[in-house]
């Protein structure tokens, strides 16, 4: 029998009555049988997510060696749903039991995984599926990157002996045997991974919206849906600010083609967004798919003269981030010239300082210089490389609307037109490029 696998967001997964709605779902398609599920989300603009509570319990433990403080809200969270979900299950008693973990165990991650520990365990009863504990098959290795080799074996292994299960995101075990997370939003992964572990016909990750848009719709509120896109463009749109799937969730999925389907748990009629390995994807209606972006970055400008003929100069340059233990998004070159952008976030506590003496030290540049509060605005679209001129419009289009290019970047799959632009001018650019591509177009 074919097997789809759920995962569900926090949004979804937010009190018990929007759990209620889940379990309709899921007992909609007996395919349905290995269900990922995340922490408690917000309930309202205001309120805040399990995970984010979570971290605060680890702050006050740190600070006083318990969490009484933080983990009251919690308490309150989980009992709640308990309640509005009629389950006869002793939640006080696994609610002292994680609080105890959490305060000897001390360790940032294990602190954060217990929001998907818990709700894993509460959806599990309620649906009369097994619990499975994601750490029985994640592992990363010592670098703490996702061992995939270990992971997909032992996933297999594990799923095989259970029919149907509940798993809670975001976590696995580390080399060191401790509880490890993956990046915020790392249930996407883990529902990834479950579904090549049960060989799933289809993933299915249901959040909030309907699926992709061809931009965020709070910039242009009619942005048009988009029906299919090809994993290649999954990745490119979720890494550069497009908010609805971890960008890394295609990795577990791809080798099998198993296509993932965004779908929304208030709107479940909506068919959402399939996203298809890029072979079996039969291209754009559109020239361009998506457009989506990122803001604060920095970019080093290094500029020395009669670069292209020193052999080895970008790797000094890159050996001074390696040294510095800071990674680059991109690195767009020039005949003399060599731009490095980095996310700012990583170049606080004095890593800019170290990074620029380091690169004067080693290639003793004619100009080093930084720009600071640069977004970076992908647009992306299997159809861009078969149409001649698009690159053409969209720079009219940006200079038709004052825009100023601070950097521009073409992917070599001429997949992606990555831009720099000021912090400000992001949500403008991404409107100008939405208007000469969809608007114009149609
Ligand atoms: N609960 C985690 C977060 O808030 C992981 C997830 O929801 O995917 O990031």
């Amino acid at each position: 029998m074919s097997i789809k696998v759920c995962k569900f967001g926090g949004t979804s997964m937010a009190d018990g009555h929007i759990m209620r709605r889940v379990a309709q779902i899921i007992f909609a398609d007996e395919a349905r049988r290995y269900i990922v599920v995340s922490a408690p989300g917000k309930r309202f603009g205001a309120d805040l997510k399990v995970t984010d509570l979570l971290y605060a319990c680890y702050r006050e433990i740190k600070k006083t060696g318990n969490c009484n403080e933080s983990f009251f809200k919690i308490r309150i969270r989980f009992t709640g749903i308990v309640h509005e979900l009629k389950l006869d299950m002793d939640i006080d008693a696994l609610l002292d039991k994680t609080q105890a973990d959490m305060e000897r165990v001390r360790t940032i991650d294990f602190c954060a995984s217990r929001g998907e520990y818990l709700n894993a365990n509460i959806m599990a009863a309620f649906l009369h599926f097994d619990m499975v504990d994601a750490s029985e098959f994640i592992r990363f290795d010592e670098e703490g990157m996702l061992n995939e080799k270990e992971t997909y074996a032992l996933a297999e292994k594990v799923l095989i002996g259970h029919t149907h299960a509940v798993i809670p995101g975001f976590y696995g075990l580390g080399a060191d045997g401790k509880i490890k997370t993956f990046s915020r939003g790392g249930s996407d992964i883990t529902g990834a991974i479950v579904a090549r572990g049960a060989r799933a016909c289809l993933y299915e990750n249901w959040t909030d919206v309907s699926g992709f848009f061809a931009c965020d719709p709070r910039i242009i509120p009619q942005a048009k849906h988009i029906k299919v896109l090809s994993y290649k463009e999954l990745r490119e749109l979720s890494y550069s600010g497009a908010n609805v799937l971890h960008s890394d969730c295609i990795i577990p999925v791809r080798e099998m083609s198993i296509p993932i389907n965004i779908r929304n748990t208030f709107r479940p009629e909506d068919e959402g967004t399939m996203i298809l390995p890029s072979k079996r994807y039969e291209g754009a209606q559109h020239i361009v798919t998506g457009i989506a972006g990122k803001k604060n970055f920095t970019v080093i400008y290094v500029e020395h003269s009669l670069m292209n003929t020193q052999i080895g100069f970008a790797e000094k340059v890159l050996s001074v981030l390696r040294e510095a233990e800071v990674s680059f998004e991109h690195m767009p070159t020039g005949i003399d010239t060599l731009s490095i952008v980095i996310e700012s976030e990583r170049l606080k506590d004095g890593k800019l300082e170290k990074i620029l003496a380091g690169i004067h030290r080693k290639v003793n540049p004619d100009i080093l210089r930084i720009v600071e509060d640069i977004a970076l605005v992908v647009t992306v679209g299997h159809g861009m490389h078969r149409n001649v001129g698009t690159a053409g419009r969209l720079f009219q289009a940006l200079s038709e609307n004052h825009i100023n290019v601070r950097m521009i970047d073409q992917g070599s799959s001429e997949l992606n037109i990555i831009i720099g632009v000021d912090n400000k001018d992001c949500e403008k650019t991404i409107a100008a490029i939405y208007s000469e591509f969809f608007e114009k177009e149609s």
